[in-house]
C-alpha cells in the first residue's frame, strides 16, 4: 500500500484505475500515525473529518467529476498555519486553546484543489529553534534514530514525511526551518523565494524573512504543491504580482518537458570557498560534497569556488534582525485580546502583562523578545539594527552579482548531521551558529532547497543545499530533479 502513496502521480494513477480510494489512503495514514505516536510529530490529528472528506471525494470521482490537482492528497500542516475552525498553537502555551477563525491563503488553495489536511504538526515554539526541543508540547524524535533531534523549527513536518505519516507537508522557513529538518531527516525541503507564497494566516515570526515551505519525497510532488500554494494575494502585499515568470504559468509545461526528455543543460554552479572550508563543517560532509562537485564537472557542468568574505556576518545579522521583528510581532500576545491569561486577578496592568507573558512563553521565545527589544532600543539601534540592515543590503547586492555569472549556488544545508537530543539545549549560541548555511537565503529572499543526497558513516542522512536567483524556482526544481536522478 505504501508504494502507491510514494508520489502524488502514482497515487492519482491508482485512484483513476480504481485500485485504491481516498478513504483507504487516509485510513493508511491514520494507522501509521497511531503506530508511531512516540515520534510526537502531530499535535492534533483530524481523523474523523479527514475520513469523511475522503469519502466525499471518492463519491465525486466515481460520479465522473473532474479531479482537483491535489485530489485526496493527504497533507499535514505545521501548527503555525491557520486552518479555519481548528486549533492553532504555534506550539506555545500562550495559544494553547486558540481556534483559528480563518484559513491561511495557502490552506485555502490546498483545499480548493481537494487536498485532505490530516492534522497539525509539532514545531519549535513560534518557529524559533533548530531542533524542535522548544515546543511547549514536547520534542519530536528523528525516526531514523530516536535519540537524535529531527531539526527545527518544522521538526514535526519533516518527521511526518520521513516516517510516512502523510504524503507531503507544509512548514515555514524564516532562517532554515524547512531545509535543515529536511536535511536531518533525509527528505526534500523547499523554501520558496520570499514573496512567492502568501504569508496571510502564517503566524508571524520575522515578517521580512518568513515564507511557507514544502516537505516531500519527490521533486515533482514539491513542485505540484508549490504550484498550488503560490501566487498573488490581496491579503499580503509582499507577494509577487504579475510580470516575470510565475510558477503556475510555466511550471507544469517546463516540468513535463524536463521529465519526458533527457535534460542535458549544463549548469554554472558556484559554492562559497569560506563555507566549504569552514572549521565547523563535518569533515566527511565536506569531502562528500566536494566529491560530488567533481562528478558534476566530469559531466560537463562548471563548478567554481568563489570568495564570500561576508560569511561570518550572516548569523549575527540574522539574529539581530529576526529578534527585532519578533519582539514587535509577538507584542500582540498580551493576555488581553486572546490566548493565555494569568489566572491572578489582583494585579495592576504592567504586572498582569509580565505575569501572562512569563507564564505563556517558553524560555527561548522570551530570550528572543528581550534580545529584539534590546537591539531596537534608543541607545543601541544604530549599533545593532542599522548595522545588520547594512549587512543585509550588502548580501543582496553581492548575490545579484553572483547570479550574473552563475545559475546555482550550492552549500551544505547544515554543518553536521542531526545532533543528539539535549546536546545543544544549554548552549543557544552553538544552536544559532548551526544555522550558518541556511540564513543566507532568507536574508536575500532567494529560494533554496535541501536535496537528500548523502548518508554519513554515523548512519544519519544529510543533504546538499541548492539556491537560484529570486523567483527562479522552476530552474531550481529542474536542477534538483536532475541531481536526484544521478
Ligand atoms: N533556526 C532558526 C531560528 O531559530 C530558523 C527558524 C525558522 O526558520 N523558523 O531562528
Amino acid at each position: 500500500m505504501g508504494l502507491i502513496f510514494h508520489s502524488i502521480e502514482a497515487y492519482h494513477l491508482a485512484l483513476k484505475a480504481g485500485t485504491v480510494s481516498c478513504e483507504e489512503a487516509v485510513a493508511h495514514y491514520l494507522t501509521a500515525i497511531d503506530r508511531q505516536k512516540d515520534l510526537n510529530a502531530y499535535l492534533r490529528v483530524y481523523g474523523a473529518e479527514a475520513l469523511e472528506k475522503a469519502r466525499v471525494l471518492d463519491g465525486r470521482r466515481k460520479a465522473g467529476e473532474p479531479m482537483g490537482k491535489l485530489h485526496g492528497v493527504v497533507i499535514g500542516i505545521k501548527d503555525v498555519i491557520a486552518y479555519k475552525g481548528h486549533g492553532l498553537t504555534a506550539a506555545s502555551r500562550i495559544l494553547e486553546d486558540y481556534v483559528s477563525i480563518y484559513n491561511a491563503t495557502a490552506v485555502g488553495k490546498l483545499l480548493a484543489e481537494e487536498a485532505i489536511i490530516i492534522g497539525a504538526l509539532n514545531c519549535d515554539e513560534f518557529a524559533m529553534g533548530s531542533s524542535n526541543e522548544n515546543s511547549a508540547f514536547g520534542n519530536v524524535l528523528n525516526a531514523r534514530c530516536k535519540d537524535r533531534v529531527p531539526g527545527g523549527s518544522s521538526g514535526g513536518s519533516a518527521v511526518a514525511v520521513q516516517a510516512g505519516l502523510c504524503m507531503v507537508s507544509l512548514g515555514s522557513d524564516t532562517g532554515g526551518s524547512v531545509r535543515q529538518p529536511a536535511d536531518f531527516c533525509g527528505i526534500l525541503g523547499l523554501k520558496p523565494s520570499y514573496g512567492r507564497v502568501s504569508r496571510y494566516g502564517l503566524i508571524a515570526y520575522a515578517s521580512s524573512f518568513d515564507v511557507i515551505g514544502i516537505f516531500g519525497k519527490t521533486v515533482a510532488d514539491v513542485a505540484s504543491i508549490l504550484e498550488v500554494i503560490s501566487g498573488e494575494d490581496e491579503f499580503d502585499s509582499t507577494v509577487k504580482r504579475g510580470g516575470g515568470p510565475s510558477i503556475s504559468a510555466d511550471a507544469r509545461a517546463e516540468f513535463a518537458t524536463m521529465v519526458d526528455q533527457a535534460d542535458d543543460r549544463k549548469y554554472r554552479i558556484a559554492y562559497f570557498k569560506e563555507a566549504l572550508e569552514h572549521p565547523g563543517l563535518d569533515e566527511e560532509m565536506r569531502t562528500a560534497i566536494l566529491d560530488r562537485t567533481g562528478e558534476w564537472k566530469a559531466a560537463g557542468h562548471t563548478v567554481e569556488a568563489i570568495d564570500f568574505e561576508l560569511l561570518d556576518y550572516i548569523v549575527p545579522a540574522y539574529y539581530v534582525l529576526t529578534t527585532a521583528e519578533a519582539s514587535s510581532n509577538l507584542a500582540r500576545f498580551d493576555g488581553v485580546r486572546y490566548g493565555y491569561r494569568t489566572p491572578a486577578t489582583d494585579l495592576e496592568l504592567t504586572e498582569f502583562y509580565k505575569r501572562t507573558r512569563s507564564q505563556g512563553f517558553g524560555k527561548e521565545v522570551q530570550r528572543r523578545i528581550l534580545l529584539g527589544t534590546f537591539v531596537l532600543s534608543a541607545g543601541y539601534y544604530d549599533a545593532y539594527f542599522t548595522k545588520a540592515q547594512q549587512v543585509r543590503q550588502l548580501l543582496v547586492e553581492r548575490t545579484e552579482l553572483i547570479f550574473k555569472d552563475f545559475d546555482i549556488i550550492i552549500l551544505p544545508t547544515a554543518p553536521s548531521t542531526a545532533w543528539r537530543i539535549g546536546e545543544k539545549t544549554d548552549d543557544p549560541i552553538s544552536m544559532y551558529l548551526a544555522d550558518i548555511y541556511t540564513v543566507y537565503a532568507n536574508l536575500t529572499g532567494i529560494p533554496g532547497i535541501s536535496l537528500p543526497l548523502f548518508v554519513h558513516t554515523n548512519g544519519m542522512p544529510f543533504g546538499l543545499q541548492a539556491m537560484t536567483n529570486r523567483f527562479n524556482e522552476v530552474s531550481l526544481l529542474q536542477f534538483s530533479h536532475r541531481m536526484m536522478q544521478q
